[in-house]
Protein backbone atom coordinates (compact mmCIF):
# COMPACT_ATOMS: atom_id res chain seq x y z
CA UNK A 1 0.00 0.00 0.00
CA UNK A 2 0.94 3.59 -0.68
CA UNK A 3 1.96 5.91 2.20
CA UNK A 4 3.42 3.43 4.37
CA UNK A 5 5.91 5.17 6.49
CA UNK A 6 2.81 7.28 7.55
CA UNK A 7 3.68 9.85 11.07
CA UNK A 8 2.73 7.16 13.65
CA UNK A 9 -0.01 9.46 15.24
CA UNK A 10 -2.00 9.39 11.60
CA UNK A 11 -1.27 5.53 11.47
CA UNK A 12 -2.57 4.94 14.21
CA UNK A 13 -6.09 7.08 13.75
CA UNK A 14 -6.34 5.36 10.36
CA UNK A 15 -5.60 1.78 12.14
CA UNK A 16 -8.67 2.18 14.71
CA UNK A 17 -10.83 1.89 11.39
CA UNK A 18 -9.49 -1.08 10.39
CA UNK A 19 -11.76 -3.24 11.48
CA UNK A 20 -14.60 -1.16 10.53
CA UNK A 21 -16.68 -1.37 6.62
CA UNK A 22 -18.66 1.55 6.99
CA UNK A 23 -16.94 5.08 8.45
CA UNK A 24 -18.43 7.66 10.23
CA UNK A 25 -18.40 11.28 10.21
CA UNK A 26 -16.07 11.39 13.38
CA UNK A 27 -13.72 8.88 11.37
CA UNK A 28 -13.15 10.91 9.02
CA UNK A 29 -12.65 14.31 11.52
CA UNK A 30 -10.10 12.49 13.79
CA UNK A 31 -8.07 11.60 9.90
CA UNK A 32 -8.23 15.13 8.50
CA UNK A 33 -7.65 16.82 12.25
CA UNK A 34 -3.86 14.47 12.25
CA UNK A 35 -3.20 15.33 8.64
CA UNK A 36 -3.52 19.04 9.34
CA UNK A 37 -1.50 19.08 12.23
CA UNK A 38 1.19 17.46 10.48
CA UNK A 39 0.95 19.39 7.71
CA UNK A 40 0.63 22.87 9.61
CA UNK A 41 3.44 21.90 11.37
CA UNK A 42 5.22 21.09 7.68
CA UNK A 43 4.94 25.01 6.75
CA UNK A 44 1.95 24.27 4.05
CA UNK A 45 0.03 27.27 3.84
CA UNK A 46 -3.41 27.29 5.95
CA UNK A 47 -5.62 27.78 3.08
CA UNK A 48 -4.03 24.70 1.17
CA UNK A 49 -4.37 22.36 3.88
CA UNK A 50 -8.45 23.86 4.37
CA UNK A 51 -9.08 23.20 0.75
CA UNK A 52 -7.65 19.62 1.28
CA UNK A 53 -9.37 18.50 4.22
CA UNK A 54 -12.77 19.55 3.12
CA UNK A 55 -12.13 17.73 -0.32
CA UNK A 56 -10.90 14.78 2.23
CA UNK A 57 -14.08 14.56 4.30
CA UNK A 58 -16.27 15.53 1.01
CA UNK A 59 -15.06 12.18 -0.66
CA UNK A 60 -14.42 9.88 2.25
CA UNK A 61 -18.55 10.04 3.22
CA UNK A 62 -19.69 10.25 -0.22
CA UNK A 63 -17.57 8.01 -2.14
CA UNK A 64 -18.91 4.35 -1.96
CA UNK A 65 -15.91 2.51 -0.90
CA UNK A 66 -15.17 -0.47 -3.59
CA UNK A 67 -16.60 -3.92 -3.02
CA UNK A 68 -13.94 -5.62 -0.11
CA UNK A 69 -12.41 -2.28 0.26
CA UNK A 70 -12.21 -1.52 4.29
CA UNK A 71 -13.13 1.75 5.63
CA UNK A 72 -9.34 2.15 6.54
CA UNK A 73 -8.22 1.45 3.10
CA UNK A 74 -10.74 3.75 1.44
CA UNK A 75 -9.93 6.62 3.45
CA UNK A 76 -5.69 6.12 2.93
CA UNK A 77 -6.55 5.67 -0.77
CA UNK A 78 -8.58 9.54 -0.91
CA UNK A 79 -5.84 10.76 1.28
CA UNK A 80 -2.94 10.10 -0.75
CA UNK A 81 -4.55 10.71 -4.08
CA UNK A 82 -5.28 14.70 -2.67
CA UNK A 83 -2.03 14.48 -1.35
CA UNK A 84 -0.56 13.66 -4.87
CA UNK A 85 -2.85 16.51 -6.21
CA UNK A 86 -1.47 18.84 -3.98
CA UNK A 87 1.85 18.48 -4.38
CA UNK A 88 1.61 17.33 -8.07
CA UNK A 89 4.02 15.49 -10.30
CA UNK A 90 7.71 16.16 -10.49
CA UNK A 91 8.39 18.74 -13.19
CA UNK A 92 9.52 17.62 -16.71
CA UNK A 93 13.21 17.57 -17.08
CA UNK A 94 14.17 16.37 -20.24
CA UNK A 95 17.19 14.48 -20.68
CA UNK A 96 18.17 16.49 -24.07
CA UNK A 97 19.81 20.18 -24.82
CA UNK A 98 18.14 22.42 -22.88
CA UNK A 99 19.08 26.19 -21.12
CA UNK A 100 17.77 26.04 -17.25
CA UNK A 101 17.94 29.87 -15.23
CA UNK A 102 18.20 29.15 -11.45
CA UNK A 103 16.29 32.04 -10.02
CA UNK A 104 16.22 32.67 -5.71
CA UNK A 105 16.94 34.82 -2.60
CA UNK A 106 20.25 35.23 -1.59
CA UNK A 107 21.50 32.05 0.25
CA UNK A 108 18.90 29.67 -1.10
CA UNK A 109 20.88 27.37 -2.77
CA UNK A 110 21.08 28.59 -6.25
CA UNK A 111 24.93 27.98 -7.07
CA UNK A 112 25.03 24.95 -5.07
CA UNK A 113 22.20 23.85 -6.74
CA UNK A 114 23.54 24.93 -10.43
CA UNK A 115 26.58 22.70 -9.49
CA UNK A 116 24.43 19.62 -8.40
CA UNK A 117 22.21 19.33 -11.05
CA UNK A 118 25.53 19.57 -13.17
CA UNK A 119 26.27 16.82 -11.61
CA UNK A 120 22.96 15.13 -12.12
CA UNK A 121 23.12 15.69 -15.82
CA UNK A 122 26.55 14.89 -16.25
CA UNK A 123 25.73 11.09 -15.11
CA UNK A 124 22.75 10.89 -17.04
CA UNK A 125 25.27 11.05 -19.54
CA UNK A 126 24.54 14.84 -21.04
CA UNK A 127 27.69 17.46 -21.16
CA UNK A 128 26.51 20.41 -18.80
CA UNK A 129 28.10 23.56 -18.03
CA UNK A 130 27.41 25.87 -15.43
CA UNK A 131 27.57 29.79 -15.88
CA UNK A 132 27.85 32.21 -12.98
CA UNK A 133 26.17 35.60 -13.47
CA UNK A 134 26.17 36.63 -10.03
CA UNK A 135 28.50 39.35 -9.26
CA UNK A 136 26.78 41.32 -6.09
CA UNK A 137 27.31 38.20 -4.02
CA UNK A 138 31.37 38.67 -2.57
CA UNK A 139 32.85 34.52 -3.34
CA UNK A 140 30.14 33.34 -5.51
CA UNK A 141 32.59 33.29 -8.22
CA UNK A 142 35.07 31.02 -5.84
CA UNK A 143 32.34 29.19 -4.62
CA UNK A 144 30.57 28.11 -8.02
CA UNK A 145 33.78 27.56 -9.80
CA UNK A 146 35.14 24.96 -7.03
CA UNK A 147 31.81 23.15 -6.67
CA UNK A 148 32.18 23.03 -10.80
CA UNK A 149 35.92 21.32 -10.23
CA UNK A 150 34.30 18.58 -7.52
CA UNK A 151 31.38 18.13 -9.71
CA UNK A 152 33.96 17.41 -12.39
CA UNK A 153 31.35 19.62 -14.82
CA UNK A 154 32.44 22.67 -16.95
CA UNK A 155 32.04 26.21 -15.60
CA UNK A 156 32.49 29.81 -16.75
CA UNK A 157 32.56 32.96 -14.76
CA UNK A 158 34.27 36.13 -15.21
CA UNK A 159 35.42 37.49 -11.89
CA UNK A 160 36.76 40.66 -13.45
CA UNK A 161 33.13 41.72 -14.84
CA UNK A 162 30.57 43.28 -13.46
CA UNK A 163 27.78 43.00 -15.91
CA UNK A 164 25.72 39.63 -15.26
CA UNK A 165 23.57 40.29 -18.70
CA UNK A 166 27.50 40.19 -20.72
CA UNK A 167 28.89 36.95 -18.54
CA UNK A 168 25.76 35.32 -19.21
CA UNK A 169 25.78 36.05 -23.08
CA UNK A 170 29.59 35.57 -23.17
CA UNK A 171 29.14 32.46 -20.88
CA UNK A 172 26.99 30.52 -23.17
CA UNK A 173 29.33 31.01 -26.30
CA UNK A 174 32.44 30.36 -24.59
CA UNK A 175 31.07 26.75 -23.38
CA UNK A 176 28.93 25.98 -26.89
CA UNK A 177 30.04 22.36 -26.58
CA UNK A 178 27.94 21.77 -23.76
CA UNK A 179 24.35 20.18 -24.22
CA UNK A 180 22.89 21.53 -20.73
CA UNK A 181 23.25 25.25 -19.86
CA UNK A 182 22.83 25.89 -16.18
CA UNK A 183 22.70 29.48 -15.44
CA UNK A 184 23.21 30.83 -11.92
CA UNK A 185 22.01 34.65 -11.33
CA UNK A 186 22.68 36.62 -7.78
CA UNK A 187 20.42 36.99 -5.45
CA UNK A 188 20.04 39.67 -3.06
CA UNK A 189 18.59 39.65 0.66
CA UNK A 190 15.25 41.00 -0.27
CA UNK A 191 13.54 41.35 -3.46
CA UNK A 192 14.33 44.61 -4.64
CA UNK A 193 13.67 46.48 -8.35
CA UNK A 194 16.97 45.81 -9.78
CA UNK A 195 17.12 42.23 -8.91
CA UNK A 196 13.82 41.77 -10.75
CA UNK A 197 15.17 43.93 -13.65
CA UNK A 198 18.46 42.04 -13.83
CA UNK A 199 16.89 38.39 -13.89
CA UNK A 200 14.57 39.94 -16.78
CA UNK A 201 17.84 40.73 -18.75
CA UNK A 202 19.35 37.65 -18.53
CA UNK A 203 16.60 35.82 -19.06
CA UNK A 204 15.77 37.67 -22.61
CA UNK A 205 19.62 37.26 -23.10
CA UNK A 206 19.65 33.66 -22.36
CA UNK A 207 16.26 32.67 -23.67
CA UNK A 208 16.35 29.83 -20.91
CA UNK A 209 13.93 26.49 -21.61
CA UNK A 210 13.14 26.12 -17.97
CA UNK A 211 13.05 28.26 -15.31
CA UNK A 212 13.58 26.90 -11.58
CA UNK A 213 12.92 28.61 -8.10
CA UNK A 214 15.32 27.73 -5.62
CA UNK A 215 13.85 28.13 -2.37
CA UNK A 216 15.01 26.82 1.11
CA UNK A 217 13.05 24.15 2.81
CA UNK A 218 12.51 26.51 5.99
CA UNK A 219 10.94 29.17 3.69
CA UNK A 220 7.49 29.05 5.54
CA UNK A 221 4.81 31.03 3.90
CA UNK A 222 7.53 33.83 2.47
CA UNK A 223 7.76 31.81 -0.53
CA UNK A 224 4.25 33.28 -1.70
CA UNK A 225 5.27 36.76 -2.62
CA UNK A 226 8.95 35.21 -4.28
CA UNK A 227 7.12 33.03 -6.32
CA UNK A 228 5.04 35.29 -7.83
CA UNK A 229 7.41 37.77 -7.97
CA UNK A 230 9.29 35.71 -9.86
CA UNK A 231 7.00 34.10 -12.20
CA UNK A 232 5.66 37.51 -13.09
CA UNK A 233 9.04 38.46 -14.30
CA UNK A 234 10.75 35.39 -16.09
CA UNK A 235 7.66 32.88 -15.67
CA UNK A 236 8.83 29.72 -12.96
CA UNK A 237 8.52 26.28 -14.61
CA UNK A 238 9.52 24.34 -11.59
CA UNK A 239 10.91 24.85 -7.71
CA UNK A 240 14.17 23.06 -6.04
CA UNK A 241 13.94 22.70 -2.64
CA UNK A 242 17.02 22.74 -0.97
CA UNK A 243 18.43 21.83 2.44
CA UNK A 244 16.03 19.08 2.92
CA UNK A 245 18.55 17.47 5.22
CA UNK A 246 17.88 19.86 8.15
CA UNK A 247 14.88 19.68 10.09
CA UNK A 248 12.78 21.92 8.13
CA UNK A 249 9.69 20.17 6.28
CA UNK A 250 9.87 21.86 2.96
CA UNK A 251 5.67 22.60 2.63
CA UNK A 252 6.12 26.04 2.49
CA UNK A 253 7.25 25.33 -1.12
CA UNK A 254 3.86 23.62 -1.91
CA UNK A 255 2.77 27.63 -1.75
CA UNK A 256 5.01 28.53 -4.06
CA UNK A 257 3.84 25.82 -6.29
CA UNK A 258 0.16 26.89 -6.01
CA UNK A 259 1.02 30.26 -6.90
CA UNK A 260 3.19 30.20 -10.09
CA UNK A 261 0.97 26.94 -11.16
CA UNK A 262 4.29 24.67 -11.26
CA UNK A 263 5.90 21.88 -10.01
CA UNK A 264 8.77 20.80 -7.71
CA UNK A 265 11.68 19.58 -9.90
CA UNK A 266 14.61 18.80 -7.77
CA UNK A 267 15.58 18.49 -4.03
CA UNK A 268 18.81 19.57 -1.99
CA UNK A 269 19.79 17.06 0.71
CA UNK A 270 23.21 18.36 1.77
CA UNK A 271 26.30 20.32 1.15
CA UNK A 272 28.18 18.42 -1.32
CA UNK A 273 27.78 18.19 -5.08
CA UNK A 274 25.49 14.62 -5.06
CA UNK A 275 23.27 15.90 -2.54
CA UNK A 276 20.62 16.07 -5.37
CA UNK A 277 17.51 14.17 -5.84
CA UNK A 278 14.70 14.38 -8.44
CA UNK A 279 11.56 15.02 -6.46
CA UNK A 280 8.59 12.27 -5.80
CA UNK A 281 6.09 12.79 -4.78
CA UNK A 282 5.23 9.52 -2.46
CA UNK A 283 7.99 10.33 -0.25
CA UNK A 284 7.84 14.00 -0.08
CA UNK A 285 4.32 13.22 1.37
CA UNK A 286 5.69 10.82 3.30
CA UNK A 287 8.13 13.31 5.21
CA UNK A 288 5.45 16.16 5.11
CA UNK A 289 2.70 13.74 7.25
CA UNK A 290 5.93 12.47 8.59
P1 LIG B 1 22.90 31.18 -3.16
O1 LIG B 1 23.22 32.48 -2.47
O2 LIG B 1 21.45 31.06 -3.46
O3 LIG B 1 23.76 30.89 -4.34
O4 LIG B 1 23.15 30.03 -2.05
P2 LIG B 1 24.37 29.02 -1.89
O5 LIG B 1 24.35 27.99 -2.95
O6 LIG B 1 25.63 29.76 -1.67
O7 LIG B 1 23.92 28.30 -0.53
C1 LIG B 1 23.86 28.98 0.71
C2 LIG B 1 24.34 28.05 1.83
O8 LIG B 1 23.46 26.95 1.92
C3 LIG B 1 25.73 27.47 1.57
O9 LIG B 1 26.41 27.43 2.79
C4 LIG B 1 25.44 26.06 1.06
O10 LIG B 1 26.46 25.15 1.38
C5 LIG B 1 24.18 25.73 1.82
N1 LIG B 1 23.34 24.76 1.10
C6 LIG B 1 22.84 24.83 -0.17
N2 LIG B 1 22.07 23.74 -0.45
C7 LIG B 1 22.08 22.97 0.68
C8 LIG B 1 21.46 21.71 1.04
O11 LIG B 1 20.72 21.07 0.29
N3 LIG B 1 21.72 21.27 2.31
C9 LIG B 1 22.53 21.94 3.19
N4 LIG B 1 22.71 21.42 4.40
N5 LIG B 1 23.10 23.11 2.88
C10 LIG B 1 22.89 23.62 1.66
Amino acid sequence: MVLDDLGSSLRGTLDTLRGKSRISEEDVEEVVKEIQRSLLQADVDVSLVMDLSDRIKERSLDEEPPKGTTARDHVLRIVYEELVDLVGESTDIPLEEQTILLAGLQGSGKTTSAAKMAWWFSKKGLRPAVIQTDTFRPGAYDQAKEMCRRAEVEFYGDPDCDDPVQIAREGLEATSDAEVHIVDTAGRHALEDDLISEIEEIDRTVDPDRSLLVLDAAIGQGAKDQASQFDESIGIDGVVITKLDGTAKGGGALTAVDQTDSSIGFLGTGEEVKDIERFEPESFISRLLG
